[in-house]
C-alpha cells in the first residue's frame, strides 16, 4: 500500500489572503470546498508525480460555477472559485455545485512539453453514484474516477477550514516481481474490492475524523490509524520543495490572450473602458494595456493563435 499526507498551512492561507484582497472572501463552505480539491489535487500530483500540471476543475450548476487548482510537478500550487449568489451557511457539496445532477469534476493532466497540436489528457466525471445519487462528499468523486482511470482501489479523506486544507491518500499497490509476469493487468483487476490488506488499510484509514485531519500532525495521525501496521516513512517534503503558493501568470501570457479574443473585439473594449484590464483570478494581480500596448500586440504578428494557450 502506498500513503500520502498533506496538510496545507501557508499555502492556503496564501489563497484566501489573497481572494479577500482582491474581491470578497469565499464563504465558508466555499473555503471547505475548494480547499479539499488543493488537498486532492496535491495528493493526485504526489500520487502519480506527473511531469506537468494536474488540474482538478469543478464545473457546477450551482451557485459555484467553477472551481480550480492547480499543482504544478515541483508542488508549487494555486486554486480559485467563481461564486454567483448567496451561499448557505450549511451549504453542502451538492447545494454548492450539484443542483440539478448535472455538475462535473475534470481531472487533466498538461504535460510540460507538448508537442504542437498535442492535447492535455482529460478525464471527466459526474458527481452522482452508480444510482445517480448525488454525492456529498468529494472523496467519493474522486476515488470513483481513480478506480475508473487507475484500476486500483485509493481511500480519500479530506478536511479544509479556514486554516487548514488537508488530505490523506491510501492506494493498493500495482502487483510487483513474479506477480507481475503474464497477466498481472487481469489480477490486479480482480484484487479491486477484495484485496484483505488493502481493506484493512483502507477501514483503518476511514475512521480518519475531519477534525483529526485538520488538527493532528501528520506523525500522530499515522501513529492513531497503523500502530500495529510496520510503516516505511519518507521525509516530508516541506519550504521550497513542498507545497506551496505561486501564479503562473504573466504580462506575455495576457497579451497572448487578448490576441486571441482578436483586434475588433480588444477595440471595442478600449473604446468602452479606455484600457483592457484583465485580472488573474488565481493570485489577484492586474495587467493593464492601453491603446499603444493593444496597437502594439496586434502589430507584432501576422497570425492569430488559439484562443486560449492553456487549459481553463
Ligand atoms: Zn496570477
Amino acid at each position: 500500500m502506498r500513503g500520502v499526507l498533506v496538510r496545507l498551512t501557508e499555502a492556503w492561507a496564501e489563497i484566501l489572503q489573497r481572494r479577500a484582497d482582491a474581491a470578497n472572501s469565499y464563504p465558508l463552505p466555499v473555503q471547505q470546498l475548494l480547499g479539499e480539491m488543493v488537498a486532492a489535487a496535491t495528493l493526485m500530483q504526489a500520487n502519480i508525480k506527473f511531469n506537468g500540471a494536474l488540474i482538478l476543475q469543478i464545473f457546477g450548476d450551482g451557485p459555484v460555477k467553477l472551481a480550480v487548482a492547480e499543482v504544478q510537478p515541483d508542488f508549487s500550487l494555486r486554486a480559485t472559485a467563481t461564486v454567483i449568489g448567496d451561499i448557505e451557511a450549511t451549504a453542502t457539496l451538492s447545494t454548492l455545485v450539484n443542483v440539478n445532477n448535472e455538475g462535473k469534476c475534470a481531472i487533466t493532466l498538461d504535460p510540460k512539453s507538448r508537442l504542437p497540436g498535442q492535447q492535455p489528457y482529460q478525464g471527466v466525471v459526474p458527481l452522482f453514484g452508480d444510482q445517480r445519487e448525488k454525492l456529498e462528499q468529494l472523496s467519493e468523486v474522486l476515488e470513483h474516477y481513480m478506480l475508473q482511470s487507475e484500476q486500483l482501489d485509493t481511500t480519500l479523506v479530506l478536511a479544509a477550514n479556514d486554516k487548514v486544507a488537508a488530505g490523506l491518500l491510501i492506494q493498493r499497490l500495482p502487483l510487483q516481481g513474479t506477480g507481475n509476469l503474464g497477466g498481472a493487468a487481469q489480477r490486479d483487476e480482480d484484487q479491486i474490492g477484495v484485496n484483505e490488506d488493502y481493506k484493512r488499510i483502507a477501514m483503518l484509514a476511514g475512521t480518519l475524523k475531519r477534525e483529526e485531519l485538520l488538527t493532528l500532525d501528520a506523525q500522530t495521525i499515522l501513529r492513531r490509524l497503523f500502530w500495529e501496521e510496520s510503516l516505511t516513512h519518507f521525509e516530508p517534503l516541506t519550504g521550497d520543495a513542498g507545497p506551496r503558493f505561486a501564479c503562473s501568470c504573466g504580462r506575455e501570457r495576457v497579451g497572448r490572450m487578448i490576441l486571441g479574443l482578436g483586434e475588433p473585439e480588444a477595440q471595442s473594449i478600449l473604446a468602452e473602458m479606455g484600457e483592457v484590464d484583465v485580472g488573474c483570478d488565481f493570485c489577484g494581480a492586474h495587467y493593464r494595456f492601453d491603446a499603444i500596448d493593444v496597437a502594439q500586440i496586434f502589430r507584432q504578428t501576422g497570425e492569430v493563435p488559439p484562443a486560449s494557450e492553456r487549459v481553463q
